[in-house]
């Protein structure tokens, strides 16, 4: 039995950048550990989200399957975060949204520049493309949002120092300004 905080991590569509920001903590990750263990993480490789304290959702929905994994983690954490841009309005991948999605497609795989010979994957095993990217706060209910792309190495200690003690995370202007 332990009464260690449980933290669960997971990338949708994201570029994992969020998660490279967060390993950044560098040695504080040891203080981290002593009082926070992980779930499902690219660090433990668990498959499925288990009942935990925190999630956070690095990347914004774009197809079948992030859907099914956002739901699951909704339904066993306590508190959600939105990390980064991505999470938050879609970011990057949520640009697509402007081009109907059959042509985004037929761009990347048929006609773009340096595209040869190249099918529209179809495989049933894929997961399915939304027609758009969406924000997670879309799908369920957050309750935190974590801001930048990625949030740096000081928001993650700053809010997760906060929320593992209980307080309510507070970020000081200078980790959330960007200029
Ligand atoms: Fe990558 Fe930025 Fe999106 Fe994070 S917010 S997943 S760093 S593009």
């Amino acid at each position: 039995m332990t009464n260690k905080i449980k933290v669960a991590t997971t990338s949708l569509a994201g570029c994992f950048g969020c998660h490279m920001s967060f390993l950044d903590i560098d040695e504080r990750i040891v203080a981290l550990a002593e009082v926070a263990e992980f779930d499902r993480s690219p660090i433990t490789d668990i498959e499925h989200c288990g009942p935990c304290d925190i999630g956070l959702i690095e990347g914004g929905v774009c197809n079948s399957e992030n859907v099914h994994v956002l739901r699951e983690f909704r339904k066993n954490c306590k508190i959600l975060v939105a990390v980064g841009a991505c999470a938050i309005n879609g970011g990057l991948p949520a640009m697509r949204n402007y081009v109907n999605l059959e042509d985004c497609l037929l761009e990347a795989y048929r006609d773009g520049i340096g595209v040869e010979n190249a099918q529209i994957p179809s495989d049933p095993e894929l997961p399915l493309l939304l027609d758009k990217v969406h924000p997670i706060h879309e799908i369920v209910k957050v309750d935190y949002f974590m801001p930048g792309c990625p949030p740096s190495a000081d928001v993650f200690w700053t809010f997760l120092t906060a929320l593992v003690e209980g307080r309510e995370p507070a970020l000081p202007y200078e980790l959330v300004h960007y200029d």
